[in-house]
């Protein structure tokens, strides 16, 4: 198990952000509504990321560093059908064989937090009381400390708290009705409170994205049946030297698939000036059985049962906007 909990952590855990987006992902499938992110030293040093969720069981700690324990997924339907983010029950095992991780929960019928610590592969988990609000707490200190072919792989401090950046404002976008709040080496970096509503919405992207953003550019909405796009389309003036600023969501996960961006590319073809990247905000809502999102561990990319039509969907909607951008 040891040398499988290493090779599944080169799936998952390529770099702190990545750490970042399991543990961040966790802590929604709890229905957390407040997340605290501290990194310390682009995240190598230490990535704590604290929630309010429902917390989990002293009884079910040692198990929730087990890999393929999840709590996720009892059959085979709940898989073709899955809507919690986690499903794998690799992340933390994963995390944990890579690092020095502590696990501390507590669930609102507990006297007290409970804790879990394990360091490396082969972990021996011992669990002791601990003091901690309902939720959890997971701190993940010394990345790749026992794989130093990883490790050098690593960029530089700034680099890798770029990403982990990124990671959060993805996750931020996706979710406006949670508060989200980010610091490195001790300064607060982000800060998102809790936005409800469209307005909240609103709100939400013109903090990640920035106000001249929201300001220029346009809204997008379409509906067919039960699939419905929304969001904001920028204008191709307002662009950044990289195709960061470009963001999709589909049924609240944020995606990076090539079908969906090349849909949104084709659309601008003719307004967009040579090395300009514009930015979008992109919701998708779809039935679960249309999309597969189980295609590959780090779950970036889709699989729409109708491609071809979602594709050109996509690019008829972001070209209607488009048409009402001032000059
Ligand atoms: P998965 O998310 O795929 O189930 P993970 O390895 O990420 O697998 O987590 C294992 C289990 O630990 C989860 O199924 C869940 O029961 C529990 N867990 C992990 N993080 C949290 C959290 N922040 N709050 C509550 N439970 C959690
Ligand atoms: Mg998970």
């Amino acid at each position: 198990p040891r040398l499988a909990n290493q090779i599944a952590a080169g799936e998952v855990v390529e770099r702190p952000a990545s750490v970042i987006k399991e543990l961040l992902e966790n802590a929604l499938d709890a229905g957390a509504t407040r997340i605290d992110i501290d990194v310390e030293r682009g995240g190598v040093q230490l990535l704590r990321i604290t929630d309010n969720g429902h917390g989990i069981h002293p009884d079910d700690l040692p198990l929730a560093l087990a890999r393929h324990a999840t709590s996720k997924i009892k059959t085979l339907d709940d898989l073709a059908a899955v809507m919690s983010l986690g499903f794998r029950g690799e992340a933390l095992a994963s995390i944990a064989s890579v690092s020095r991780l502590t696990l501390i929960s507590c669930q609102r019928d507990q006297d007290n937090a409970w804790l879990a610590f394990a360091e490396g592969a082969g972990m021996q988990v011992e669990v002791r009381p601990a003091a901690l609000d309902v939720g959890t707490r997971v701190e993940v200190r010394d990345l790749f400390f026992n794989t130093p072919a990883r490790r050098r792989f690593l960029r530089s401090e700034n680099t890798e708290f770029a990403h982990i950046d990124e990671t959060v404002r993805r996750v931020a976008l996706a979710r406006p009705d949670v508060a989200v709040r980010l610091t490195h080496n001790g300064k607060t970096v982000r800060n998102f409170r809790i936005a409800d509503g469209k307005e909240g919405l609103a709100e939400r992207v013109s903090a990640v994205l920035g106000r001249s953003f929201l300001v220029t550019a346009v809204e997008a909405e379409q509906q067919i049946e039960q699939q419905r796009i929304f969001g904001w389309i920028g204008h191709p003036e307002q662009h950044r030297a990289q195709a960061d600023g470009q963001y999709v969501f589909v049924n609240g996960r944020a995606i990076r698939d090539r079908v969906v961006n090349h849909a949104i590319r084709s659309a601008y073809e003719e307004s967009l000036p040579k090395g300009r990247a514009p930015c979008w905000a992109l919701f998708i809502e779809m039935p679960a059985e249309l999309v597969d999102v189980n295609v590959h561990p780090t779950k970036h990319e889709v699989r729409f049962r109708h491609a071809r039509w979602m594709h050109d969907w996509i690019t008829q909607t972001v070209r209607e906007s488009l048409q009402r951008l001032p000059e």
